[in-house]
């Protein structure tokens, strides 16, 4: 299985502002006199051992990870990064017709609002099927494309297919089962295994009570992947301050993992108003917490979201 992330941050697309920019800007520069660069044929050598914040953005796109499961396609959500995989597709077959599978997991905007931007859907020979557990999908779907909010209907060459609450289904040899997670209005997970590979995605939840028995629906659901890609939008402090908001932190995502016997942990939906210098330090704090936690010879690893990050189980 092959997971490319297109977007990675939560509730609102958040691009980098020119403050950011410059911002690391002088951190390289800086980087650059303590390091007593002399020629700028030293530059290129520099630059790819400056720290991550510096060079590497965590993206401001919302929700959408591409999965080539088997021969499936499988995309989860359909947030702005959609908008980018849509090109991609189109150039990587070159025009050709094909055949994809968008598994939503709820329909708040940042999992639904880059739909409309998918290229792919304006050429009717392409496969397109939309599914998801939300009550009235279509409706939904049909209506952030109303004149009010978008010129163009939502294109017919999408197939949309109404999930039930708790479901187990499959698409060719991939198998699929969903699961109600806590957030308002709704959101599920997925569980999806092709072969002997299994990813679970489970964004947009909030667990308030962390006893074992509490937790148990969910890291059952999680048992065993070999990847997990979870909400992680909020610092535990702020996790803490703004209950029922429906989202989680690295802390909790790192305890549920152990607990469910996951190998692969990855943090998404990051919070629009964290800098990426704030979320690469929480990771490091992750990863202390789980020097702490884990039992021996049972480390799982840790990744933070990013756009382009691609990971193959
Ligand atoms: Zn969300
Ligand atoms: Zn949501």
């Amino acid at each position: 299985m092959n997971i490319r992330f297109w977007g990675v941050r939560g509730s609102i697309a958040t691009p980098l502002t020119s403050a950011e920019l410059t911002a690391r800007i002088e951190m390289a520069v800086n980087a650059g006199l303590k390091a007593g660069l002399t020629d700028e044929s030293q530059i290129p050598v520099f630059a790819r051992e400056l720290p991550g914040h510096i060079t590497q953005v965590i993206g401001g796109n919302t929700a959408c990870i591409e999965v080539q499961a088997g021969s499936k396609l499988l995309i989860l959500d359909a947030g702005t990064g959609i908008r980018l995989l849509g090109l991609d597709l189109v150039q990587r077959h070159r025009g050709n017709p094909f055949e994809a599978h968008i598994l939503l997991t709820h329909t708040h905007w940042d999992h639904i609002s880059g739909l409309p931007f998918f290229v792919p859907a304006f050429n009717p020979k392409n496969d397109l099927t939309v599914y998801g557990p939300s009550s009235g999908l279509e409706d939904r779907l049909k209506g952030q494309q109303t004149p009010e909010y978008f010129p163009v209907p939502l294109l017919k060459t999408f197939n949309v297919f109404q999930l039930k609450n708790q479901n187990r289904f499959r698409i060719g040899d991939v198998r699929i089962e969903t699961l109600p997670l806590n957030h308002p209005g709704d959101s599920y997970a997925y569980r999806i295994a092709c072969g002997d590979k299994t990813l679970v995605y489970a964004t947009d939840s909030e667990y308030k009570d962390l006893s074992t028995k509490a937790l148990k629906p969910f890291t059952d659901f999680f048992r065993g992947a070999d990847i997990l890609i979870y909400d992680a939008q909020f610092t535990l402090l702020e996790n803490i301050e703004k209950e029922d908001w429906g989202h989680s932190n690295m802390f909790c995502g790192i305890d549920m993992a152990l607990e469910a016997g996951v190998k692969t942990l990855v943090f998404t939906h990051h919070e629009p108003v964290y800098e990426d210098k704030k979320l690469w330090e929480t990771l490091e704090k992750a990863n202390e917490y789980m020097e702490i936690c884990q039992p021996p010879g049972k480390r799982i690893k840790l990744y933070l979201a990013t756009e382009g990050l691609e990971i193959s189980i």
